[in-house]
C-alpha cells in the first residue's frame, strides 16, 4: 500500500511550524518544505531569485504569488516528496491555496495557534544556525496555560548539530515582526476558513515544548494521512 501524506502547517510567524515540521517530517519519512528556508538559501547564494526576494523578506512582506507558486511546484515534484510532504509557510494567500489545489491533494491542514504576545516573545528570542538551519529559542514562557521551556544550544552561539554559528534572522527583529504579523492577519488567516470549509482543518493549540507536542502532532498526521 502506498501512503500519501500531504500536509500543511498553517499559523502565524513564531508559532512553531518550522520546529514541528522539521521534527515530525523525518519521523514519517517525508520532507519539510519551507518556502522561507528556500528563499533564505537563494538570498544567501546571491542568485537572481534571491536578489528579487531579499528586500521583500527584510521588510516582512510577502513574495508575489507567481514566484512562490513556481518555487513550490518545483520543490514538491522532486523525488524525495513522492510519499508526501509537510508544507511549512505555504500557502500564505488564497491564490496560493488555489494553485496548490491544482497540483496536490492535501490530506490535512494543521492550524497552529498561540496568543500574539507569546508569538512576539518567541520570535524575538529565536536563533537559527547559519549553516544547517537548526532552530533554538531562549524564551521561557509560563503563562496563559502555556508552559514552554527554553530550547537553548548546549554552547552559547553554536549549533548543537553541526557547530555552525547561530544568528538572529533579520526579519525576527522587533520592527519587522509587526509587519509579518500584520501580513499573516490580513493575507494568510483567511486560509483558516478556506480549509475549514473543505473539512480538512484541524485546530492545534500548543501548551508545552516540542518534546511533548511533536508526538501529539505525529499522531494527528498519522490519523489523517490517506
Ligand atoms: P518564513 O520563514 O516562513 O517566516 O518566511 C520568511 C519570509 O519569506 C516571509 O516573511 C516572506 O517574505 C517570504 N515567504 C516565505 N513563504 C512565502 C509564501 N508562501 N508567500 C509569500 N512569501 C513567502
Amino acid at each position: 500500500m502506498s501512503m500519501a501524506m500531504q500536509f500543511v502547517f498553517l499559523g502565524p510567524p513564531g508559532v512553531g511550524k518550522g520546529t514541528y515540521a522539521s521534527r515530525a517530517g523525518p519521523q514519517l519519512g517525508i520532507p519539510q518544505v519551507s518556502t522561507g528556508d528556500i528563499f533564505r538559501a537563494e538570498v544567501k547564494s546571491g542568485s537572481e531569485l534571491g536578489n528579487k526576494v531579499k528586500g521583500i523578506m527584510e521588510a516582512g512582506g510577502l513574495v508575489s504569488d507567481d514566484v512562490v507558486i513556481e518555487v513550490l511546484k518545483k520543490r514538491i515534484t522532486r523525488d524525495d516528496a513522492r510519499k508526501g510532504f509537510i508544507l511549512d509557510g505555504f500557502p500564505r494567500t488564497i491564490p496560493q491555496a488555489e494553485a496548490l489545489d491544482g497540483i496536490a491533494k492535501i490530506d490535512m491542514v494543521l492550524n497552529i495557534a498561540l496568543p500574539e504576545d507569546i508569538l512576539i516573545e518567541k520570535i524575538s528570542a529565536r536563533r537559527v544556525c547559519r549553516n544547517c538551519g537548526d532552530l533554538y529559542n531562549v524564551a521561557s514562557i509560563d503563562r496563559e496555560g502555556i508552559k514552554m521551556p527554553p530550547m537553548p544550544p548546549k554552547e552559547e552561539g553554536k549549533c548543537d548539530k553541526c557547530g555552525g554559528e547561530l544568528y538572529q534572522r533579520a526579519d525576527d527583529k522587533e520592527e519587522v515582526i509587526k509587519e509579518r504579523l500584520a501580513a499573516y492577519n490580513k493575507q494568510t488567516s483567511p486560509l483558516i476558513d478556506y480549509y475549514r470549509e473543505k473539512g480538512i482543518l484541524v485546530d492545534f493549540k500548543p501548551t508545552a515544548g516540542p518534546e511533548e507536542m511533536v508526538p501529539k502532532i505525529i499522531e494527528l498526521l498519522k490519523e489523517h494521512g490517506s
